[in-house]
């Protein structure tokens, strides 16, 4: 029986809003005992690239550079922690508000695209498509934030496209995912050091690129798990 992997696959650093770089980000996880992480850094429509935006997502020009810093990354974070490291992006749209994870991507994808085009173009490159946070609500049951809302209106027309969807990110569990049974991950959707311990998925492969794409696709021994630092103090205000 193979152990079960520790994962998180959706990530920031500062190459976009993350408040923490890549080589701490990774030493985080690496001594944490993660075994394979996906750092998802955002990439924005064209609508919303301007001076004002700059600082949370990655420059169109310098994505490659991006990449590049992950594969460097990757190296280091095998041979120190013995920890997997899969490049990504989170392709954020947030004119039409959809955001979806590119994970194991190999180039800059627009996205200005509609979201059948831009799971087309993770697909080409042999990725991974996630719909990300489907159905955020607020802590009263409403309907708080539209970031991805689009998706979930529109899930019917999605669920045979995307590979699988977010089921629970950082803090949030979204029931209607599972009420669905669609395919599922969990994520910490990590911006800084406290979001490390949040949602996660395990899944039951080998820890490879390949055979942890083929268990997020299957979708047969996926498990979720809320990676906790101590015991949780409940009822805090707030
Ligand atoms: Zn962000
Ligand atoms: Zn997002
Ligand atoms: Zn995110």
């Amino acid at each position: 029986m193979i152990k079960k992997l520790l994962c998180d696959f959706h990530i920031h650093t500062t190459w976009s809003d993350g408040s923490l770089p890549l080589n701490q980000v990774v030493d985080l996880y690496g001594r944490a005992g993660f075994d394979v992480i996906c750092v998802t850094d955002h990439i924005s429509d064209k609508e919303n690239i301007n001076e004002e935006n700059a600082a949370f997502i990655i420059p169109t020009s310098q994505c490659k550079n991006y990449l590049e810093a992950l594969w460097n990354e990757s190296k280091r974070a095998w041979e120190t922690y013995q920890m997997l490291i899969i490049p990504g992006f989170e392709v954020t749209n947030n004119i039409k508000h959809y955001h979806i994870l590119a994970i194991d991507i190999k180039e800059y994808i627009d996205a200005s695209l509609p979201v059948d085009k831009i799971i087309e173009s993770i697909h080409n490159q042999n990725g991974v498509a996630i719909a990300c946070h489907p159905h955020i609500k607020d802590s009263e049951g409403n309907e708080s934030l539209d970031l991805s809302k689009y998706l979930w209106d529109n899930h019917d027309k999605y669920v045979n496209l995307f590979d699988a969807w977010e089921i629970a990110n950082r803090d949030d569990v979204f029931n209607v995912v599972g009420l669905k049974k669609f395919n599922y991950i969990a994520n910490g959707d990590f911006h800084e050091e406290r979001h490390l311990y949040s949602w996660k998925t395990l899944l039951q492969c080998e820890k490879n690129t390949e055979a942890v794409k083929k268990a997020i696709r299957d979708n047969t021994d996926v498990a979720i798990f809320l990676f906790r630092k101590s015991k949780p103090q409940l009822h805090q205000p707030g």
